[in-house]
Parts: C-alpha cells; sequence; structure tokens
C-alpha cells in the first residue's frame, strides 16, 4: 500500500532547525494522539524520512519539513551517505527540548553537542535496538513487550569516557577497522547506502581498543597472516591491511606496528589456497601488470573476475588461481628469481604475463618460493629466460613500445635515441612522442650488435657511428 487517505490533523506543528525529519514525524504523530507513526504514515513515507528526506505532507496535512543535505564530510568506504538508519537518541534532548535532533543520525558523531553525553541505542532492559516511533518520545523502549522508562546510560561500554571525546574522522576510523575486524579475509570494501550499524557503541569500541592497543593490534595481525595460506607472497598477506591503512582518516598508536610490519614473526601453516578477492587497481599491484595485459590474466585462467561483466575499474578480482598454479612448482638449484633477473626482462620488455603465457605453452620451468613479492617468489633458468625475451620481443615487432623500453632493449641513452629520432631512425606513432616502434628499436639493437662485432675498436657505439 503506497497512498494514505488524507487525515486531518488538529496540530500542525512546525519543524526546529536542527530537527530530525524522522522525529519531527514522530512528534506531529505524539501531539496528534497517535499511538504508532505507522497509523499516521505510510512504511514508504517513513522509510524516506528514516532516509534523510524532508517530510512531503502539505496536501494532506499542510506540514511541509526539511530536507538534510548530507554529504559525507568525513571520508569513508563503508557509506556513501553520512547517515545513519537505526535510530539512537540524546535522553536529554527528549526530556529538555520534546524533539530528536538531526545530528543523532550522523554517523560520526557520538556524543550530544549539547550535552555531551552519550546517545543511547538500546534498551538496558531488554536489550533490543530501539526503533523510530513515538515511545522514542516519551523516553519509553519501543520494543512492544517491554516498553520500560529509558535509562540514560546504559551502555555496558569499558572505553565509553574516551568514545565520548572522539572526532568524527577517529569514529569513522574506528567504525571501518571493527568492520574489517568482523569480516576477516576481506579485501575489498562494498559501500553501503547508508549507515546502518547495530550495537553502535560495542562496535566503536571494539575499533578503539584496536586502534590504541598495540599488543592488541599486533595480536590480532598475527592471527590473521597464520590463517594465510604459505603460498601467499608477502604483499598478496598484506592486501587487507593496506584497505585499513589507506582509509583511516587520523594518526593512531597502531601506525608504528604497520611501519614495522616484517619485524612480526608468525608461523606460516599449510593451508589450502583459499580466494584472494581483490578491487582492480589491487590486481595490477600484486601482479606488477597493467590493466591492459590484466585481461589476458584472466582470459588465461590465471585470474577469476567475480562476474561475467566487462574488466573495469570496479571489478572485483580473485588472485588465487594464479598462486594456485604457482604453488605446484619447485625450485631447482639452477634457478634464480625473476626479480634477481629483472635487467633481463627489462632488455627484452618480458613481462608477468609473458612468463605465465611461457609456462603454460611449455617454453619455460618454473620455481616458486613465496617471498615479498611475485616476481621475488617465480624462479627460473637464466638461459630460458633469455629464450623466452627473443621470442617476446619478435612477438612484439609490429607494436608500439615507450622510448624507456627502447632505452633498456637498445643499451642506448634517451638522449641518444632523441638523436636517432632526429636522423629519422626511430619513428614517432602518432602523437605520442613518448612512444617509439618496436621496430626501430630492435633495428637500432641489432645495428650496435653488428658495429661492435665488426669494428673491435670502437668502444662507444654512439648515434653519429651508425
Ligand atoms: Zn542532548
Ligand atoms: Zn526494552
Amino acid at each position: 500500500m503506497t497512498s494514505f487517505s488524507p487525515i486531518r490533523l488538529a496540530i500542525t506543528p512546525s519543524q526546529y532547525d536542527d530537527e530530525s525529519s524522522i522525529g519531527f514525524a514522530l512528534r506531529i504523530a505524539q501531539v496528534n494522539g497517535f499511538q504508532y507513526l505507522s497509523r499516521m504514515l505510510s512504511v514508504t513515507q517513513i522509510n524516506k524520512l528514516v532516509r534523510g528526506k524532508g517530510l512531503q505532507l502539505t496536501d494532506s496535512l499542510g506540514i511541509k519539513g526539511m530536507y538534510y543535505d548530507n554529504q559525507a564530510v568525513v571520508r569513508t568506504p563503508l557509506f556513501q551517505q553520512s547517515w545513519q538508519i537505526n535510530s539512537k537518541v540524546c535522553l536529554t534532548c527528549i526530556r529538555e527540548l520534546g524533539y530528536i535532533k538531526a545530528e543523532v543520525q550522523q554517523p560520526f558523531i557520538a556524543c550530544c553537542s549539547v550535552h555531551h553525553c552519550t546517545f543511547i541505542d538500546k534498551c538496558s532492559q531488554c536489550n533490543q535496538q530501539l526503533k523510530w516511533d513515538i515511545n522514542l518520545l516519551k523516553g519509553i523502549c519501543t520494543a512492544d513487550s517491554c516498553c520500560v522508562k529509558l535509562s540514560d546510560s546504559p551502555i555496558d561500554e569499558p572505553y565509553l569516557s574516551q568514545l565520548n571525546q572522539l572526532t568524527s574522522p577517529q569514529i569513522a576510523d574506528c567504525l571501518l577497522i571493527s568492520t574489517l575486524l568482523s569480516t576477516p579475509n576481506k579485501t575489498i570494501i562494498e559501500p553501503s547506502k547508508f549507515c546502518s550499524t547495530l550495537n553502535y557503541y560495542q562496535q566503536l569500541g571494539s575499533g578503539y581498543k584496536l586502534l590504541t592497543d598495540k599488543d592488541k593490534f599486533t595480536t590480532w595481525l598475527t592471527s590473521f597472516f597464520e590463517q594465510q595460506s604459505i603460498y601467499l607472497p608477502s604483499n598478496f598477506l598484506y592486501a587487507q591491511l593496506w584497505l585499513l591503512v589507506e582509509n583511516l582518516n587520523s594518526a593512531w598508536p597502531i601506525d608504528n606496528v604497520v611501519e614495522h610490519l616484517t619485524s612480526i614473526n608468525f608461523k606460516r601453516i599449510q593451508k589450502p589456497i583459499n580466494p584472494l578477492i581483490v578491487s582492480m587497481p589491487a590486481a595490477t599491484a600484486l601482479l606488477e601488470t597493467t590493466p591492459q595485459s590484466l585481461k589476458k590474466f584472466s582470459s588465461m585462467g590465471l585470474i577469476k573476475k567475480q562476474n561475467n561483466s566487462r574488466l573495469t575499474i570496479n571489478s572485483r578480482i580473485d588472485v588465487s588461481p594464479i598462486i594456485q598454479l604457482l604453488s605446484q612448482h619447485t625450485v631447482e638449484s639452477d634457478m634464480n628469481s625473476l626479480n634477481s633477473m629483472r635487467d633481463i626482462c627489462l632488455k627484452h620488455t618480458i613481462e608477468q604475463i609473458d612468463i605465465m603465457q611461457a609456462l603454460l605453452e611449455g617454453d619455460i620451468t618454473l620455481g616458486y618460493k613465496p617471498s615479498n613479492t611475485l616476481p621475488d617468489s617465480i624462479y627460473c633458468r637464466k638461459n630460458e629466460l633469455i629464450k623466452v625475451g627473443e621470442k617476446v620481443l619478435l612477438s612484439k615487432q609490429s607494436s608500439e613500445i615507450t622510448l624507456i623500453q627502447a632505452s633498456h632493449i637498445t643499451g642506448f641513452s634517451l638522449d641518444e635515441l632523441i638523436t636517432f629520432r632526429k636522423k629519422g631512425l626511430l619513428k614517432q606513432p602518432v602523437a605520442y612522442s613518448s612512444y617509439c616502434f618496436m621496430s626501430d628499436a630492435m633495428n637500432l639493437k641489432n645495428k650496435r650488435h653488428n658495429n661492435k662485432k665488426t669494428d673491435k675498436h670502437t668502444l662507444l657505439v654512439s648515434p653519429l657511428l651508425i
């Protein structure tokens, strides 16, 4: 049912400047003798009011209320709008002023700006969350089975006095870490439209505890790390932690622990590799690749998109399949880590995806020993890597590369490459001055190589000699 037949109201009050929309509706209903708000308004209307929309009853009731524009003033990945839809109220405000202020619906405000006391969100008698209903204005529990008089400080939370001192950005941090705490293995946050945090003060308290107690935080981290698979490189392990660190608004005592993560000792246990779902930028960073190559990872089954849609900046990506595959390969004594052979990779423009493709095509034997990053953890033989590199260079003949890549391939400095460009030997793709064609770079490389062979006295092969 969406429409209500117009009701004639005996009393039509006005809204206070700082009164919440839902509180205003409760007050109208109360002064007009309704027992429940639902007798005066439809569920749809009530839901709109709870979400901060103004009361629009001009036609039926002759009352028009205000709309609150609640753009998030505090940065948080948790909610799109800084607006709390479950109720918390200041009992003293209700007693002294007779109305509910709009500020109680701010998720990052934890105590009354007038009375500096904690709001209440639960009944201490029945422990139920308070609902937006008329009993709130009477200071009575909104659970029908309870209806006791609400008491001023019912919250059993050891850190309550500290919570009252927190700034809004600090409150946002407490809510963030307590959300992560309650969902271990979370590496991405899908923001909800509104804040609907239940047990608000307990959430704040557990977040505050973790952010301020270094030992507790270290214990939490240790147990988090110990639950992860032994096969994950460390930076994969820290993916969840970066989510936290990137989104904290304030400085906290635990910052010091985060800065010295590598000093935390934890036992790595043989555990199965669970899905590790991260954002697209995080996947690109962890795999040390580009968004373009990420598509190839996906088509080769090395990562898994969370749905079948196109790969976009908002995609959720499971990066565990590549680790699953690599974990089956052991390191032989004549192998070196990819990272230690970075110069070979640069010279041949070998990317992470090329290594994986070579593995799947049987062109290279890999070893895997989890270390700090993926290139630190992947091992192979030098001669096989060079062979793969030569194939990569050939396959990229017609492609465009950066001048920096050309410098790695040819061994010429950027200045020397510019001289070649002026001589017409390193053409510029349309509109991209920092790019050139791979084929030109390969020609320069071969000429340099031949010059070295034919003229043994030429120690320095400069662009002028070619
Ligand atoms: Zn108050
Ligand atoms: Zn109760």
